[in-house]
């Protein structure tokens, strides 16, 4: 490429996110220069079909002006304010009253911030905040999940539940704690149905935090489905039996819905495809359909409660961000989810959704091919060494990653996932014909690879 190339001119400047800054300086970027509903294009004019919407958040597809329309006329009018000490603008009201009418069970108040990071972040200091106002300070640990994925941030680094989120970073802090994944395919023991393995993890659970001490535990922290960690769904009854040892320990749910809230799942939240009842809702990515950084927090009436006699009694709830509401964010936030209305966003993705998950597990048989799950317009393909043992590769062939490479050039942006595992969660605005192309494209991916592996 030409010296003063965006491609050259990168690898001079940019630390990327989640890169391996070697590799990088040799191998260079994918420059991506435009978008267009389902598909991004590269610097050389090639188009991709985006199968994660970016970073499973551009739920609306690369261009949409409405949006565009919404955040000018926003920054015209008001560009910043801010809610500290009790400032407003309508923005963040009117999305706030939105997210409450939408919420999957009855919630009292948001709380805005700007990553799903920060958001999770923010329900931490909250829960901590409102068992020191309710009199219980001790009780402060936090559950979360192995593979669960709740963001970077030091608390929310901690929260995630992957290796590489710990190393080297001195994490989880202390007092944040993990439980077991729920992926049946790994995790289940020869011939445990799918209940008894929900039932074993529930039992687990209660057993963690009777030994913690159940005054010393605060809040469990779930994704209804498990996005970054490999796109797992829990076994049948898992939530329900969860959410009974919560119930029995006075342990708050926080649902972090940050992939899965807005349709994703096949409902408005996966907490109503999955049976989950938080006290507390995190959200981001799809809530602006990714065109601005925002989220929010959602608190019910008993956590506002105790957060409010907190800040007369203990003083100031001493948190928030310059940005928390940001007016363009919210405007553009709540042009999506009047758009997401109009367009019937839950019943679209009810619709088409047959087809990606029939049209995936149709390459259940594919030699490569372990588990296909998924349900709505999220999925993962799961790659193996043996289908009857469920190993996966020796991590270090990199099979994964070598089928990001060749689905490039077969028109796909593909990301891949712990365990071999390819997700899909594309814009939710996808067609049927989209979505048929997308996987007739993997399928062709899928067996170029083979062909290199002589599979
Ligand atoms: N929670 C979940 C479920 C996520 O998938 C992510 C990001 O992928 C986060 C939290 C963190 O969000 P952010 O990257 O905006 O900080």
């Amino acid at each position: 490429p030409p010296r003063n190339s965006t491609a050259i001119r990168d690898v001079a400047s940019v630390l990327h996110p989640y890169t391996d800054a070697r590799a990088h300086q040799k191998n260079g970027p994918l420059v991506i220069t435009r978008g267009e509903g389902v598909r991004v294009f590269d610097d050389q004019g090639k188009s991709y079909i985006e199968t994660v919407a970016g970073l499973w958040c551009a739920a609306l597809g690369f261009h949409n002006e409405r949006l565009v329309q919404a955040a000018t006329k926003q920054m015209r009018q008001l560009p910043f304010y801010h809610g500290f000490t009790g400032r407003t603008h309508e923005p963040q009201v009117d999305l706030a009253e939105m997210l409450l009418e939408r919420a999957p069970v009855p919630m009292s108040k948001v709380f805005f911030a700007n990553s799903g990071s920060e958001a999770n972040d923010s329900a931490i200091k909250m829960i901590w905040y409102y068992n020191n106002a309710v009199g219980r300070p001790q009780k402060k640990k936090i559950i979360s999940r192995l593979k669960g994925y709740h963001g970077v941030t030091i608390a929310s680094a901690s929260l995630t539940g992957l290796p590489y989120n710990h190393k080297f970073f001195d994490l989880p802090i202390a007092g944040i704690l993990h439980t077991g994944t729920p992926h049946h395919y790994h995790n289940a023991r020869p011939g445990e149905s799918e209940e008894a393995f929900a039932t074993r993890l529930a039992e687990e659970l209660d057993a963690m935090i009777v030994a913690e001490g159940p005054e010393t535990v605060a809040a469990f922290f779930a994704e209804p489905v498990m996005g970054a960690g490999g796109v797992i769904i829990p076994p049948a009854t898992y939530f329900e039996k969860i959410q009974a040892v919560l119930k029995k320990h006075d342990v708050l749910l926080v649902a972090d819905e940050v992939i899965c809230g807005f349709g994703r799942t096949g409902e408005y939240w996966g907490s109503q495809s999955l049976g989950m009842r938080p006290d507390i809702l995190t959200c981001a990515k799809a809530l602006s359909s990714s065109y601005l950084p925002i989220s929010a927090v959602m608190v019910n009436e008993r956590v506002f409660e105790g957060l409010a006699d907190g800040s007369a009694g203990l003083g100031t709830f001493g948190h928030g961000f310059t940005y928390s509401g940001h007016p363009v964010a919210a405007a553009v936030a709540v042009e999506t989810l009047k758009i997401y209305d109009e367009i019937d966003i839950v019943g679209h993705v009810k619709r088409v959704a047959p087809t990606m998950q029939d049209g995936l597990r149709a390459l259940a048989g594919h030699p490569l091919v372990g588990e296909v799950r998924g349900m709505g317009l999220i999925g993962a393909v799961e790659l193996v060494a043996d289908k009857a043992t469920h190993a996966n590769f020796d991590p270090a062939l990199k099979i994964a990653p070598r089928l990001v490479k060749i689905a490039e050039s077969h028109g796909l942006i593909l990301r891949s996932l712990p365990n071999d595992s390819i997700a899909f969660s594309p814009p939710l605005v996808i067609t049927e014909a989209e979505i048929t192309d997308m996987v007739t494209r993997f399928g062709a991916a899928l067996d170029e690879l083979a062909v290199t592996l002589r599979r």
